[in-house]
């Protein structure tokens, strides 16, 4: 006979659970019901258990069945240990079973008239509550509904039509495949009960929902493999199921996301232990052969104190939580709240606003001044994109370029902007009162790094508007660049190869390694504008130093150095010094509509700063 082993739980989680929860049958022996803690390792039923549960009915055995607390979870077993069955069988939920794993809500059949409903990590009030009390409670742990006057009898009616419900609606598994946890079904399914429970019969009960993400996942199954992967996988789920107490759920969502159902709550601070205690659980090394992984999962907890209407909202919000722990440097948690909340419809909004933005000519361009600082004259302007939205007014780009790589909106976004600064410059090129020659900064995003006809559309649109290739500085920041270092330099050497003039942005805070520099082949780097503010602070040397060592390492390169943020004529007279190339800042004009940006350009550069 099969005989889960026994599994000498963490003596302190086993502590925990004592406290706060117990695990209960509630027996129905003819005309008598009992309310049974299942309180020990092994508790014998039958007719001589005089210590454990006494049934004395006719047709029960002496010793009927045991039941046994192993692996984090409560069984039951025809007869007894040793393997001797009960003269009569044993059933749960109607069928034979010789051993069985307990869920919560399970009917136990000893013999006719005798029977007992199996109730996991109840509230130790409830061994105390009056039969109708009872009786009111279980009649909605099994059904889901307040039915009142419900006999014990008809508990078992209705929980057979629950499981017959479960099992036709059940042409899917509720087990996920690979890591044998249960699946998003059975546990949406579970949440919901919880949360009804909540919300029609024990306002005070609490409970939590955990959404997992395994770190960097992609990279371990690109790198090693989907066998790994997959092992990867069933082996965190060992070890999430490990740190759970009884009656808790672990699920499987789908790919490397994981759920848990904390029930029956203390307080938020025993979410926030158990979160911590899986981290350290997950994060030891994991050895797959020939292979030693270090995992690691960001976690975000939903409440249910936040008084959620449906499953969906506390798990959604869960997740939201797990994008922000993930924001914020993986490995971490964070536990949901309102604000978080305002954040997240807010953008949902905005992603639904951005689709109409193109189509209803919310979108526009500003233009910022570029300035030769040596030859005190205008080159050309940094094209920079706005967003005029009807009820909320300019949105910046740093809020919605990010969402619009999200949803691929930024092919579409990326081509108007670039046939608009195209369009622009050609009216410059043609306009008799603008007299120096002008070049305009596109600024490319890192999803846009990776299409792969992004050069031929290029080409094709500069050619639209009779310009020349080399009139266009292409911008594309440090960190995007380093992202993805194969792909951008193929398509860095064809932007070369046609002619556009490249440019590094927001240079010195995105780690490149500088041998990269030689390969990329670059025409300017553009110092980021947080080290030019710093430059007149007298004790911060370190930006000094950067900033000076950008510009000789650049110009030992041949590439050419590009002040970005200079708000100050000592700023300008302190980069002139150090012999940087060109600015562009407030000091000389904020970023502009183009109607302002030809006057500026007709006007030309006067030079009215002294230092
Ligand atoms: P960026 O390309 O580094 O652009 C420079 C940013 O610094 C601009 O912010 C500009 O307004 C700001 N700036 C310039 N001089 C000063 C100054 O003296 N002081 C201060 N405080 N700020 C200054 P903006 O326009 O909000 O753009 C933010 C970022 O959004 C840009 O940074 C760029 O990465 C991105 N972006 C803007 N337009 C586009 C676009 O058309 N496509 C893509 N992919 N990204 C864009
Ligand atoms: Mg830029
Ligand atoms: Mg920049």
């Amino acid at each position: 006979m099969f005989l889960p082993q026994s599994d000498s739980l963490d003596d302190k989680q086993s502590d925990v659970l004592a406290a706060a929860l117990v695990n209960i049958l509630v027996v129905k022996e003819e005309h008598r019901i009992v309310v049974k803690k299942l309180d020990k390792e092994t508790l014998t039923i039958g007719r001589s258990s005089a210590d454990d549960i006494l049934l004395s009915s006719q047709g029960v055995s002496r010793c009927h069945a045991t039941i046994y607390f192993s692996k984090g979870a409560t069984w039951i077993i025809d007869g007894d240990l040793k393997g001797r069955v009960s003269t009569n069988g044993l059933f749960v939920n109607g069928a034979r079973v010789a051993v069985h794993k307990l869920n919560p809500c399970d009917v136990i059949g000893f013999h006719k008239g005798v029977y007992a409903f199996f109730l996991s990590q109840v509230d130790c009030s409830i061994v105390d509550d009056s039969p109708e009390d009872l009786i009111r409670k279980l009649a909605f742990f099994v059904s889901g509904k307040n039915t009142e006057g419900t006999s014990l009898d008809q508990l078992i009616l209705l929980n057979q039509s629950t499981q017959a419900t479960l099992v036709n609606s059940e042409k899917v598994p509720l087990l996920d495949s690979l890591t044998r946890l249960q699946n998003r079904e059975s546990f949406f399914a579970r949440v919901k009960k919880s949360l009804e429970f909540r919300q029609k019969i024990s306002p005070n009960h609490n409970f939590a929902v955990l959404f997992i993400d395994v770190d960097r996942f992609k990279m371990i199954n690109d790198s090693l493999g989907h066998l790994i992967g997959d092992e990867f996988l069933i082996r965190l789920a060992r070890r999430l199921s490990r740190c759970m107490r009884i009656g808790d759920m672990v699920a499987r969502l789908g790919g490397d996301e994981f759920a848990i159902l904390l029930d029956n709550l203390k307080s938020p601070d025993e979410a926030i232990e158990i979160a911590k205690r899986l981290q350290k659980s997950i994060a030891k090394p994991l050895k797959i052969e020939p292979h030693e992984l270090y995992p690691s999962v960001s976690v975000g907890i939903a409440l249910s104190s936040l008084d959620y209407q449906t499953v969906e909202e506390i798990i959604r919000d869960a997740d939201t939580a797990m994008y922000h722990a993930k924001n914020t440097g993986r490995a971490r948690f964070v536990v949901f709240d309102i604000e978080m909340h305002k954040k997240a419809t807010n953008l949902l909004r905005l992603d639904s606003d951005l689709r109409r933005a193109v189509d209803q000519k919310q979108l526009e361009l500003y233009y910022q001044p570029i300035v030769s600082l040596a030859q005190k004259k205008l080159v050309g302007f940094e094209a920079l994109l706005r967003w005029n939205h009807p009820d909320n007014g300019l949105i910046s780009p740093e809020v919605f370029i990010p969402m619009a790589e999200e949803t691929n909106l930024i092919y579409q976004i990326g081509q108007w902007v670039l046939n608009e600064a195209c369009q622009q410059l050609s009216r410059w090129q043609a306009n008799p009162a603008i007299r120096m020659p002008l070049s305009v900064n596109v600024n490319i995003s890192s999803k846009q790094l990776t299409e792969v006809h992004l050069v031929d559309r290029l080409v094709v649109t500069v050619k639209k508007y009779d310009l020349t290739p080399d009139m266009l500085n292409i911008e594309v920041t440090e960190s995007n660049l380093m992202e993805n270092t194969i792909q951008s330099l193929k398509l860095l050497n064809q932007l070369k190869q046609a002619g556009f003039k490249l440019g590094i942005d927001d240079f010195g805070t995105g780690y490149s390694s500088l041998s990269y520099l030689n390969k990329f082949s670059v025409n300017s780097l553009k110092v980021d504008r947080s080290f030019i503010s710093q430059i007149d602070k007298p004790d911060n040397n370190t930006s000094i130093s950067i900033t000076k060592s950008i510009i000789t390492l650049a110009h030992s390169l041949g590439v050419k150095v590009v002040a970005e943020g200079i708000e100050s004529s000592y700023h300008l007279a302190w980069l002139l010094q150090q012999k940087c190339d060109y600015g562009q800042g407030f000091l000389f004009s904020k970023p502009i509509p183009a109607a302002e940006a030809t006057r500026f350009a007709e006007r030309g550069l006067d030079w009215p700063w002294k230092y």
